[in-house]
């Protein structure tokens, strides 16, 4: 049982981490992308230490580990929760400065500087009724994405601090750079960290377990023409970009595209084009959450290719599938205590399950290819990347107490 008269600390350290610009650069090629990371970094491995985890430490690449002992004669596996210490470049992170709207009593949101969060797009706000509503000032992101997530791991480390009784296994922490871009799994150490699972607190909506990602391949096409001075090509240029654009118009326009798709359906969608007479290369991405539909896809494409060309006699074309990531379900359903036990700990607490699969890749999805089974669990953050983003106060409490409760519930079934 979680002790109701607990006094979180996750709101004051949410604010002050929020406070914190650690905006990533997708334009860097070093990482942490941006110095500036490590200012959150080092002051969570002070706070760790205070908490007790003494093997706290930030490496050379930003990457922030510690860890809990065990307190239980138990052999429980070692479990890691894992968040990231970035912000994502779209929106400045620069002095922001969080707003808490108390006793949200419905409606919309003025958060300030002409921005508003309006109950119409914001459905889930009408679950939020009575609770303290964290936003910015309009002028910059918040920082939930993924600040809430460290201030939820670090108040549940201080609970276990402040409740010895509660039994737990080793846990490890591991706070992450350059997620935002991407490269957040880059340089994360598997072998160092020495968890078995690991979670990353990194979702939405209150209850969420995110046990799906897309598997995701890139295609590069290349149409090769026949190019010829343009006053002598009379019967003899065949200009490549025409053969791409045919191409690009044959693509399916009622389905498998990004803008005609929703929950689980895959697409294929061109990223770019460049090209001369002689040579243009087009680019797509493939995406759905079964392996297999991506050659399905990918045999579409080589088909309306040949198609292509036969059409603009004298060209040819070079097909290339590039392999991205895989979905993680193929990995954590030969783990399924890893979601039982997420799904658990959410229903000592009364909370609705949300088992949505995500339209995209996510750091745990390159772990658990990395051998370290990673779902994602709610962390309360609603508007990612944008400046309307907000997050409960509730919910942050709710994701502390989940976070207290798995290691628990690891514990009692191993
Ligand atoms: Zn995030």
């Amino acid at each position: 049982m979680f002790d109701d008269n607990y006094q979180f600390s996750v709101v004051d350290r949410f604010i002050k981490y929020a406070k914190i610009d650690t905006k990533s650069d997708e334009e860097s090629e070093v990482t942490p992308s941006t110095p500036i990371q490590f200012d959150l970094a080092k002051l969570l491995v002070e706070e760790l230490k205070e908490l007790g985890l003494t093997d706290a430490e930030v490496d050379d690449k930003c990457y922030v580990m510690a860890t809990l002992p065990s307190n239980t004669d138990k052999d429980v596996p070692v479990i890691g929760f894992v968040s990231h210490v970035d912000t994502s470049p779209a929106v400045s992170g620069t002095n922001v400065n969080p707003q808490i709207h108390k006793n949200y009593q419905g409606g919309d949101i003025e958060i300030g500087a002409g921005k508003v969060i309006d109950a119409a797009n914001n459905p889930e706000l009408k679950d939020m009724i009575g609770m303290d509503i964290i936003t910015t000032d309009g002028t910059t992101l918040l920082g939930a994405d993924d600040k809430a997530g460290i201030a939820e791991i670090m108040d549940a480390l201080q609970y276990l601090k402040a409740h010895p009784e509660v039994k737990h296994g080793t846990i490890k922490i591991g706070y992450t750079p350059d997620e935002e871009i991407g490269r957040g799994a880059n340089h994360f150490n598997v072998e160092k960290f020495g968890a078995k699972f690991a979670y990353t607190i990194d979702g939405s909506t209150l209850g969420e377990v995110e046990t799906e990602t897309f598997s995701a391949d890139a295609v590069e096409i290349n149409f090769i023409g026949i190019n010829v001075h343009p006053g002598y090509a009379k019967d003899k240029m065949v200009n490549s970009l025409k053969v791409a654009s045919h191409f690009i118009n044959s693509l399916p326009k009622d389905g498998l595209a990004p803008e005609k798709t929703s929950g689980r359906e895959g697409y294929v969608h061109p990223v770019s084009v460049n090209g001369n007479a002689e040579k243009t290369v087009v680019r797509m991405i493939i995406r759905d959450f079964i392996d297999a539909k991506l050659e399905e896809f990918e045999n579409i494409l080589d088909e309306l290719c040949k198609a292509t060309v036969a059409a603009y006699p004298g060209s040819s074309y070079e097909f290339k599938v590039i392999q991205q990531y895989r979905n993680m379900k193929n990995i954590l359903d030969q783990h399924p205590e890893v979601e039982n036990n997420a799904l658990e700990s959410l229903k000592r607490l009364g909370i609705k399950p949300i088992q949505s699969a995500i339209r995209g890749g996510t750091d745990g999805s390159r772990l658990s290819f990395m051998g370290l089974p990673t779902p994602n669990l709610f962390a309360g953050g609603h508007n990612f990347h944008a400046y309307t983003e907000y997050v409960a106060v509730q919910d942050m409490q709710a994701s502390v107490k989940n976070i207290v409760t798995l290691v628990q519930v690891w514990e009692e079934n191993a």
